[in-house]
């Protein structure tokens, strides 16, 4: 039986394997697929709408939804134009704003955004929130949640646990959900890989400049959170970066053809 599904694994493994959009990065994402990762994460998400206070500040949360949602077009656009079209099945935008002093912003599979009331005075106005939510969304969209899943689905069965049978034991699966977004029981104590925060600045300066978006703020945005933070790390945001000034460098390495980008915008 373990031989089986050892077998089966490896069959998924390799024609499970997916493309990220604009770094051509190849990941694994078959095994635990797309569908049922982004309803669980929709589970997930919903839980966590419940126990928080969502924030009563009218003009914040509209900022919120204002840049969430054209993000969200610059996505579908870029997606539709590069023969992607299939890569958003399933996705059921939401963007909601957390009353919380912490400095925190994070996305589930299938689009589902949360920002902190306190990464706002950092963010200072919709150009610094697009930052972020560039940021945010791209990981939503190069499937890094769903990839961990995989990569933790892969570790369980190399350890010879056996099938995670994800719809038999929704408390595991639903674990494996907050661990895969990053967010557990303590939100943020999970971290994602370097190269997925470097992949994810890179997709979010794309996407914030398809939205019409001046990326050059993303520099900007990045010298402030880290003057903001001297002490201590904001969990999505700092520490699993090889260091600010590298991060800070590759942006404006990219900025460029980021500008191409925003220069033709049709979101503005
Ligand atoms: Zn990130």
């Amino acid at each position: 039986m373990r031989k089986l599904i050892a077998l089966s694994f490896i069959v998924a493994l390799v024609i499970g394997c997916t493309t990220v959009p604009i770094t051509g990065r190849k990941q694994l994402t078959g095994v635990v697929g797309s569908e049922e990762v982004i309803a669980m994460s929709a589970d997930a998400y919903q839980q966590v709408i419940d126990s928080v206070q969502l924030s009563n500040n009218q003009e914040q949360v509209a900022m919120v939804k204002r840049v969430g949602t054209r993000i969200q077009k610059a996505v579908e656009q870029y997606m539709n134009n590069n023969g992607y079209e299939g890569l958003l099945d399933g996705f059921d935008w939401e963007f909601n704003l957390i009353e919380s002093d912490q400095v925190n912003a994070w996305a589930m599979p299938g689009g589902k955004v949360a920002f902190y009331t306190g990464i706002l005075p950092i963010c200072k106005d919709d150009l610094g929130v697009a930052v972020v939510m560039g940021h945010e969304v791209a990981h939503a969209v190069a499937k890094h949640g769903q990839e961990r899943m995989n990569q933790n689905y892969a570790k369980q069965v190399g350890l010879s646990i056996g099938a995670v049978a994800l719809g038999q034991d929704p408390t595991l699966a639903q674990q494996m959900v907050f661990q895969a977004v990053g967010i557990g029981t303590d939100i943020g104590l999970l971290k994602f890989s370097r190269t997925h925060e470097s992949e994810a600045d890179e997709l979010g300066l794309t996407f914030m400049a398809i939205a019409g978006y001046d990326p050059s703020e993303a520099p900007k945005f990045w010298e402030r959170m880290s003057a903001g933070s001297s002490g201590q790390a904001p969990p999505e945001f700092l520490s699993t970066h090889p260091s600010h000034e590298t991060r800070i460098e590759r942006l404006n390495a990219a900025l460029p053809k980021a500008m191409e980008y925003y220069n033709k915008s049709t979101l503005k």
